[in-house]
């Protein structure tokens, strides 16, 4: 079920397809955004004379490289790295690492396409890129993971710097490798080079509140969409999927501004807890002793865990997605709306497919895509490389402000772009044509480069 698109921009999608065999996942966002970008030629013809949606749409740079390593039996393993830079019109590549099994080209593609529009929309100077590898950390020992880190940044530390392209993590690359990247980079380089990566420790450049911040942004921007609806968090059954960063701050939050969360999970099955996740139990259990969520049950007995259950049956008012891509469909949207769900704020990238985005929208709900909903993860990056340019740091209260300020702009602006463009309350639109919109302007001042 896809939405026509229109004329002059469906060759342009043709064209993406031929280009690019077989990267569903990059079809797919790109699809999403040029599906919106219609009116938008209208308004401004000088974009479609200048090729810009046809620029944006080729990665600037694509870097694939071989990453060897040596598990702790002594046996040599292979795996693939990559690093798309995708657009620097608006400041260096900025985007997360990935490592996760299913990672392939098009999985990164598609990363890095939608984060040119999100870092726009922070309205903060950060280009988009994203990168990762096939490489699966669960199961892996502190040293193979550490090995792993120092074969990965060797052949990716020629391409990046401060100027040039920030990493920072995403899935399977949180704090902990963070580190092990840093410190290898620092060694070849022979460079403290602090703005070179994002997500650092906090006592060696880091910034306070980014652990945070993408659970966070996502809670601060449903709160305005209910805000514009007259309606808050306050006593709202929610329910968030995943048990990663996004997922743990995303309870924080809720938790903190009166809803009651029921959820959470991990790619074997779900917790359900009619009382309310006890988000200290999912912190021991998955910052600390990176354990699975089933031993969740091991200390609340009451909860129930679904052994590859569907999570978007419990019926709830709130939805966070914050684990995958595509992991709502047509048939779970539906089975929301159904059960009354009235906002949903993906913290994941592109976690619903065009199925079920469709439902939610003909259905009315406050819709929050990824790209404005979980922005607060990379604009408090930006934070971090500012801090890291004035060797500064910020106390937690204004840093947190600073983030909350950023996601109440980013729904101001995807709500009145869409209210301009005829679309009141589509801020899949706003997002897109306002995130488009900023880059285009910033790629046609800097001539055909
Ligand atoms: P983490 O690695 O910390 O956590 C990921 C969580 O999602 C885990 O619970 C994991 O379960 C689950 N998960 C991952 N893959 C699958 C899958 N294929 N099927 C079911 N469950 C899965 O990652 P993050 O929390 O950092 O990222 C979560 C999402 O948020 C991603 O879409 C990411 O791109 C997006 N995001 C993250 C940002 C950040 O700042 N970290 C910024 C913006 C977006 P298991 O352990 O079993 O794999």
């Amino acid at each position: 079920m896809t939405t026509p698109m229109d004329e002059k921009i469906e060759p342009i999608y043709q064209e993406v397809l031929a280009r690019n065999p077989g990267e569903v996942e990059f079809h797919q966002a790109v699809r999403e955004v040029l599906e919106s970008l219609g009116p938008v030629l209208v308004k401004h013809p000088e974009f479609a004379e200048h090729k810009i949606i046809e620029r944006i749409c080729e990665p600037e740079r694509q870097i694939i490289f071989r990453v060897p390593w040596v598990d702790t039996n002594g046996v040599v393993q292979i795996n693939r790295g990559f690093r798309v830079e995708f657009n620097s019109a608006l400041g260096p590549y900025k985007g997360g690492l990935r490592f996760h099994p299913s990672v392939y080209l098009g999985i990164i593609k598609f990363l890095g396409f939608e984060q040119i529009f999100k870092n726009s929309l922070t309205g903060l100077p950060i280009g988009g890129g994203k990168g990762g590898s096939d490489f699966d950390p669960k199961g892996k020992t502190d040293g193979e993971i550490m090995r792993f880190c120092q074969s990965f940044i060797t052949e990716l530390y020629r391409h990046i710097g401060e100027h040039t392209d920030v990493p920072a993590g995403d899935i399977g690359v949180g704090g902990r490798e963070i580190g092990f990247m840093f410190g290898q980079y620092k060694r070849i380089t022979n460079r403290w080079e602090a703005g070179v990566l994002t997500g650092k420790g906090l006592n060696w450049g880091g910034s306070l509140v980014r652990t945070e911040a993408t659970g966070y942004g996502a809670v601060f921007f449903v709160d305005e969409m209910l805000k514009a609806r007259k309606d808050s968090f306050d006593g709202k059954i929610c329910s968030v999927s995943g048990s990663g960063n996004v997922s743990i701050y995303t309870i924080e939050k809720i938790q903190q501004l009166g809803g009651k969360v029921v959820t959470c999970s991990d790619s074997n099955g779900y917790i359900y807890d009619e009382k309310g996740i006890d988000l200290e139990l999912v912190q021991q259990l998955k910052e600390i002793e990176r354990r699975r969520i089933k031993d969740y049950l091991n200390y609340r007995k009451d909860a129930k865990y679904v052994k590859n259950g569907n999570i978007w049956e419990v019926p709830c008012q709130v939805a966070m997605p914050s684990a995958t891509q595509n992991e709502i469909n047509g048939k779970d949207a539906q089975t929301l709306v159904k059960n009354g769900c009235i906002a949903v704020g993906e913290g994941a990238n592109m976690p619903t497919t065009p199925e079920g985005v469709k439902i939610f929208l003909e259905a009315g709900i406050a819709y929050g895509p990824g790209k404005a909903a979980n922005a607060g993860g990379v604009a408090t990056s930006a934070l971090e490389m500012q801090q890291n340019a004035s060797r500064d740091s910020w106390d937690f209260a204004y840093t947190e402000d600073r983030l909350h300020k950023i996601m109440q702009n980013i729904h101001k602006d995807c709500f009145e772009t869409a209210e301009e463009y005829g679309a009141p309350g589509n801020y899949v639109l706003g997002a897109n044509i306002a995130g488009f919109v900023k880059v285009a302007r910033a790629m046609l001042a800097m001539g055909v480069v």
